[in-house]
């Protein structure tokens, strides 16, 4: 029997500006999945926000990319989005580039990162949800977890894992996709991935059996709209143990901050701040960017819940040993915003492109002499 795990999200509405998914839209995301569960669509679900973006996890048997599971989500945010345009909640709807549903999210604005597996005797994941960045903020950890002997102890030690792993990158500039093997093409990768506004890792397979470990959701909303419509907070998920990065070598690179594409407007370098979810709420200049990482144990097609059903979490951020990084966040947050609209701390004139700066910029176009 084959398990997926579904994490589908969209930012369908937040209270006051793009701080937090209210608790009305959790409880329509929190009924519609019940149902969902009761009706068998599917086995079971955790329903959280990361900022500003409402989050469906969800487990079943009905593989990646099922018409009824993304059914289901688009369901989901449209009957949020109703309660936000009620409640006149701050961009309501704002991810929902299309209409009609026709058969499949991707494409239509919310973000999606889908795993089928073969269940082994015990099947640890981390599911991480991040608010205020986009999709190239996965490359710096999942180059660390699964590529660097630096990082993960078990790249060195464990025997399963010395043939090393395969990342699939995808360029969402010709929306093409390249496969490279590390250790073998390690610089290579290092090469594209860097570029985290270009290429991102979309998925990660242990080269000695191919075994899928790792895959993020690769959206680029505005070049799907067009324009600047929001950023593409990104989720991804990770399984760990048994031949594969320990749960603590997959949260180990978090113990630092690091910087990424999003924070205010989708326009500036921002810090990465590791957080629960009781502080996946995005304040200081619509930040600083914030991640939450969910550890479940996947069982018998379902997360491993408690006798009344309850889905078993781990709030994995919740945990003193990230106050170093979250405070280097800050730290870093204040250096970057003291410069306020000047580089590096804004992005690159490319990355604005899709911002509203270029119809700015086009007020002055006949004020240019030679
Ligand atoms: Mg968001």
């Amino acid at each position: 029997m084959k398990t997926t795990i579904s994490v589908i999200k969209a930012d369908v509405g937040s209270l006051a500006g793009h701080h937090i998914v209210p608790a009305p839209l959790l409880e329509i995301a929190e009924d519609n999945l019940k149902k969902a569960a009761e009706e068998g669509v599917i086995n079971s679900y955790k329903v959280f926000h990361a900022g500003d973006d409402l989050e469906l996890l969800m487990v079943h048997n009905r593989g990646e990319r099922s018409e009824e599971i993304h059914a289901l989500a688009w369901k989901t945010f449209l009957a949020a989005t109703e309660k936000a345009k009620e409640l006149k909640l701050y961009g309501a709807g704002q991810d929902l580039l299309k209409t009609a549903f026709s058969g499949n999210v991707r494409g239509m604005g919310p973000g999606v990162a889908e795993l089928e597996i073969e269940e082994r005797g015990s099947d640890p994941i981390v599911v991480f949800a991040a608010d205020k960045t986009s999709p190239g903020a996965f490359n710096y950890p999942l180059f660390r977890i699964f590529a660097d002997p630096m990082n993960t102890a078990g790249l060195v030690i464990d025997a399963a894992m010395l043939d090393g792993f395969k990342f699939e990158v995808l360029d969402s500039k010709l929306n093409k996709r390249v496969v490279l093997q590390c250790p073998e093409e390690m610089y290579k990768l290092i090469g594209l991935i860097g570029t985290v506004n270009r290429y991102c890792v979309s998925r990660i397979w242990r080269v000695a059996d191919n075994r899928v470990c790792a895959v993020t959701s690769t959206t680029k909303l505005s070049q799907l709209a067009g324009k600047y419509i929001g950023k593409d907070d990104p989720v991804a998920v990770v399984r760990a143990q048994h031949g594969l990065p320990a749960v603590g070598e997959i949260l180990a690179p978090f113990l630092h901050t690091y910087f990424v594409e999003g924070w205010m407007r989708g326009s500036h370098w921002g810090p990465l701040m590791p957080v629960s979810l009781k502080d996946s709420r995005c304040t200081a200049f619509d930040g600083p960017p914030r991640m939450v990482a969910l550890g479940i144990q996947v069982c018998n097609g379902r997360i491993a819940s408690d006798k009344d059903g309850v889905p078993l979490i781990a709030d994995l951020f919740d945990d003193p040993a990230f106050d170093f990084a979250r405070r280097e966040a800050v730290e870093m947050a204040i250096v970057f915003r003291r410069m306020g609209e000047f580089q590096p701390a804004r992005l690159s004139e490319e990355s604005m492109e899709y911002t509203t700066l270029p119809e700015i910029l086009k007020t002055l176009k006949d004020r240019f002499k030679s």
